[in-house]
């Protein structure tokens, strides 16, 4: 029996807020790829910490399932309620506030609804710097980026989300309010709980504010595309760029030739970036506050380097602004490219850099003892040991490979990342889509202190029911 409460939260919350008409709720329910749907009883867009608040006590003493909702830009159905009528949709994108902007204490403390692009602009038009940085930033919320703990372009220098965040204001679900909205750089004052919230994924409680650290800004940018023969080939260039360029070193992004045959298909104004083909490909980006050191020239003198060296077999280096955003085109339209080739498998795995080369070897073999055709495109932010493995029907497959093969195809990679001591998720996080993988592999300690912090912070599991635990 579906446990009603939209007249209640109608009641306390207002009209304005609580939207209980089918025909209204119906674009709340499906995420962005459209893989989930399922069903809610009432959507509420609180203004207010206040109102948040009384919206889960109330969900919490009557038994109601509750789902956060950000930008519903998450890759993992972690934003889409289940099948249960019962659900009440919590969405932030009404408390898009910045609270404050400090360029002395380098500190920006914004409400969860703000879109990361926006909040990235504010920081620019300050002189300072929000590093976090992802293909989505002009729609996902930095609730929802602090709830999946996101990763993006420019880890490889400035760490994910977690390392970004000082302070973190919450609600739980029993309707108290989280004041942990610290901007401290330095609190040495017992366990970090901040720290349970972000990549929580909206199990644990409404994250409705957040303290983010701010840096220099790092306008001047140097961006050379390297082809490689191999991983192997990419992991010696990174070894060197890195120990060349140091802190300069601002995203080094790897994919396979499949990959530039595939955007080059199904993208528009995107160039042949040399006179052949070659198996995979490295991009890599430097970026200083100040140009003294001419970092241009530095790239090119490393990149000569790695010629001479043989870590590379080719390389072109971003003369103009044009030239250095036509090269990140090419890395930034696979994504859209492969949704335009047809439903596919989505890894977002992780390994230890060192192991990339052997992973991708021997993770090809098992596949291809499943299904010699599949076509794998490989891409992803190969300096943090992070790889989108993604697997796209054999030639001539029918649309409904990806749903029927999927699980044998899914299996065989996440026991490979397994084998490796990788992760099944490096930065999409859980959601629905990797729950039985997340229960399969995780460690069983780990899993259980995982379910009593849950147990602790939300008796009632009401929180996001159905995702990660
Ligand atoms: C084109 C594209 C590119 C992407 N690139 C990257 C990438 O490079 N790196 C990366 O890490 N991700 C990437 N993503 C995934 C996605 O953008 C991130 O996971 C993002 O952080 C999700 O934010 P959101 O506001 O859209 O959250 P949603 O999708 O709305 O929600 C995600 C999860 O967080 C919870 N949640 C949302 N807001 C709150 C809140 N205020 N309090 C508590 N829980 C909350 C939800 O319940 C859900 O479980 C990409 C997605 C797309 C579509």
């Amino acid at each position: 029996m579906t446990k009603n409460i939209a007249s209640q939260l109608v009641e306390a919350l207002g009209a304005d807020v609580v939207t209980i008409d089918p025909d209204g709720i119906a674009p709340w329910l499906s995420d962005w790829r459209g893989i989930y749907k399922g069903q809610a009883q009432a959507v509420v867009r609180p203004r207010t910490v206040e109102q948040v608040s009384r919206c889960l006590a109330l969900c919490q003493h009557v038994g109601v399932p509750v789902v956060p909702r950000g930008g519903n830009t998450g890759l993992c159905g972690g934003a889409t309620p289940d099948g249960s009528a019962d659900n009440v949709i919590l969405s932030l994108d009404r408390m898009n506030a910045v609270r404050s902007l400090d360029t002395v204490a380098n500190t920006l403390v914004a409400e969860a609804g703000c879109i990361l692009g926006n909040l990235r602009r504010a920081a620019q038009d300050a002189g300072r710097l929000l590093p976090l940085s992802l293909a989505a930033e002009d729609s996902c919320q930095i609730g929802g980026n602090l709830a999946t703990n996101a990763g993006g372009v420019n880890v490889v220098r400035y760490g994910m989300t977690r390392e970004l965040v000082l302070g973190v204001e919450a609600v739980l679900p029993n309707g108290e309010v989280f004041h942990g909205l610290r901007p401290l750089r330095k609190d040495n004052t017992g366990y970090d709980l901040k720290q349970l919230l972000i990549g929580s994924e909206g199990t644990l409680g409404v994250i409705t504010a957040a303290s983010l650290r701010l840096l220099p800004r790092a306008d001047v940018r140097a961006v050379v595309l390297a082809a490689v023969s191999s991983s192997q080939q990419a992991l010696q260039l990174f070894e060197l760029l890195y120990g060349q360029c140091g802190a300069r070193l601002q995203a080094f992004e790897f994919f396979t030739g499949a990959c530039v045959d595939l955007v080059l298909t199904h993208a528009a104004g995107v160039q042949e970036p040399f006179a052949q083909r070659y198996p995979a490909y490295v991009l890599v980006e430097l970026a200083d506050s100040v140009d003294e050191n001419g970092l241009g020239a530095l790239l090119e003198a490393v990149m000569g380097q790695a010629l001479e060296q043989e870590l590379c077999l080719d390389a072109a280096v971003s003369a103009s602004l044009s030239q250095l955003q036509a090269l990140w085109k090419l890395r930034e339209e696979i994504s859209e490219a492969q949704r335009a080739d047809g439903p596919h498998l989505k890894h977002d795995i992780s390994l230890p850099i060192e192991d990339i080369p052997a992973f991708m070897a021997s993770c090809e073999k098992r596949l291809q003892a499943v299904d010699a055709g599949v076509r794998p495109f490989i891409f992803g932010h190969f300096g943090d040991g992070n790889l989108h493995y993604n697997i796209s029907r054999p030639a001539g497959a029918p649309s409904t490979w990806a749903a029927e093969q999927g699980e044998a195809i899914t299996a065989e990679v996440m026991d490979e990342v397994m084998r490796y001591n990788g992760s099944i998720s490096a930065e999409h996080g859980i959601g629905q889509l990797k729950r039985e993988y997340f229960h399969r592999y995780k460690h069983p300690l780990e899993l259980r202190l995982m379910q009593d912090i849950k147990k602790l912070l939300d008796p009632a599991g009401i929180m996001n029911p159905g995702k990660l635990l």
